[in-house]
């Protein structure tokens, strides 16, 4: 019998140290051998990658609205999972919110579980959430293996997932503190987002006006405050505002546990470019103007926005009022699973990043947050997940060709560089049947 399941050889491969030629050998899944490309090892099956493709580690992607118990009609783990293959993500961990009931309870959870076991196409977590009222289920959830919880500082949107006042944000990071559990916080202000002009109508400019920089910074500053007041671990998800990162700079320099994320469309979109009643490039908080986008890159740069996850965040296309196109209207969230890694290389390409940042943002750096040691790298000991890259290769967004349950995106019609070839999952591309399996905090 041959040593390893599978050898893949490729030229480049985007290793822990750097871009280098490597034969990636295979066994049980997992890489267990990281050799020079001079070397041949005995294996079942050879894949040898052509000069065009590198190859990366499968991307974690720690933000998915899969919305799948109660809403799969929005979104699916079948079409998700899919979806997320087919855009070179191996592993994603779906928010606990928008499915009914959401992850609350680790009852809910078991029907989670439930629901992606039989469709997984790649490896799902959880996350579970903490809202008014479930303060007692957190430590069920934690021990049943969700990697956090998601807190919403506003209106989350949906009735159901309510949000944490100054009092109950305060208990929460009490738990979660005392659990050694991460909390991830939409952060943004209720009140600097109740005292600005509603979003109605068709204008962007408005609903942009609706949800002011000063909403974030001014949650991010009440939730550094009340993390630092108990210890607690936190992480902001989908950063729009440029104008937070110094004061998690602060905060960070002071020791606090802090990490931040961004999303694709922050770092494509700018408000300028955004049409008047094109509601598909709504989301909260909103895609703003482009030198917060590039003070976003700069904190790429700089190290201090630790990861780009997607927010893929799907509903029926009605929901999106297109018809109407009405910002006050339409449902808030944009799809992109199948398409971060493309969207993330064409900007980082032309700003001067190479593929290991692209690398540490989209796959080392979200398997930290969630603690996975076993994601997210070309390393001996790593699960197997590779993706070949075809890094110089452009294409043109056609929905058609998108595996989400629905086509809508802000993406449409947008000529992106890079093209996922092929993706293994544990050393195996996808066959006829889901092959993912269901991941708890270890
Ligand atoms: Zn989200």
């Amino acid at each position: 019998m041959a040593e390893y399941a599978l050898a893949v050889r490729a030229r480049r491969a985007v290793t822990p140290d750097g871009v280098r030629p490597v034969t990636v050998g295979v066994r049980d899944g997992r890489i267990t051998a990281l050799a020079g490309l001079e070397q041949a090892l005995d294996a079942a099956v050879t894949e040898e990658l052509p000069d065009t493709e590198v190859l990366l580690p499968g991307l974690v992607d720690t933000h998915v609205h899969v919305n799948e118990p109660g809403r799969a009609d929005w979104e699916g783990f079948a079409t998700a999972t899919r979806a997320a293959a087919a855009g070179g993500v191996t592993t994603l961990i779906d928010m606990p919110l928008n499915s009914l009931p959401p992850t609350t309870t680790a009852a809910a959870l078991r029907l989670k579980q439930a629901a992606a076991a039989p469709a997984a196409w790649v490896d799902a977590g959880f996350w579970g959430g903490a809202v008014p009222g479930n303060l007692a289920d957190l430590a069920g959830l934690h021990d049943a293996g969700v990697f956090g919880f998601k807190a919403f500082l506003i209106d989350s949107g949906v009735p159901e997932f309510g949000w944490l006042d100054a009092a109950r944000l305060d208990a929460v990071l009490a738990e979660t503190a005392r659990l050694g559990a991460l909390l991830i916080v939409h952060a943004e202000d209720p009140g600097v987002v109740g005292a600005a002009p509603g979003p109605s109508g068709r204008r962007y400019a408005g609903f942009l006006a609706s949800r002011p920089p000063a909403a974030e910074e001014a949650a991010i500053a009440h939730l550094l405050a009340a993390a630092g007041r108990h210890g607690a671990r936190v992480h902001i998800l989908h950063l729009a505002s440029a104008g937070a990162l110094p004061l998690i700079a602060t905060a960070r320099a002071g020791g606090a546990r802090v990490s931040v994320e961004t999303c694709p469309h922050y770092l494509t979109f700018c408000a300028e470019d955004v049409p008047d009643g094109a509601t598909e490039f709504k989301c909260c908080p909103p895609i703003r103007e482009s030198e917060h986008r590039d003070g976003l890159w700069a904190g790429l740069a700089d190290g201090l926005i630790d990861v780009v996850v997607s927010d893929h965040s799907p509903c029926p296309p009605a929901l999106k009022q297109r018809e109407t196109g009405d910002f006050g209207a339409a449902w808030g969230g944009i799809s992109s699973l199948q398409l971060g890694l493309p969207a993330v290389w064409t900007q980082a390409r032309a700003r001067g990043h190479g593929l290991p940042d692209v690398v540490r943002w989209m796959a080392a750096g979200p398997a930290a947050l969630a603690g996975l040691p076993g994601k997210g790298a070309l390393a001996p000991g790593c699960d197997a997940d590779l993706v070949a890259f075809d890094d110089g290769a452009s294409f043109k967004v056609d929905p058609a060709r998108l595996r989400h349950r629905h086509p809508v995106t802000p993406y449409a019609g947008q000529t992106l560089t890079g093209v996922v070839r092929r993706t293994w999952l544990r050393g195996r591309e996808p066959g006829e049947t889901p092959s993912g399996e269901l991941l708890r905090r270890p």
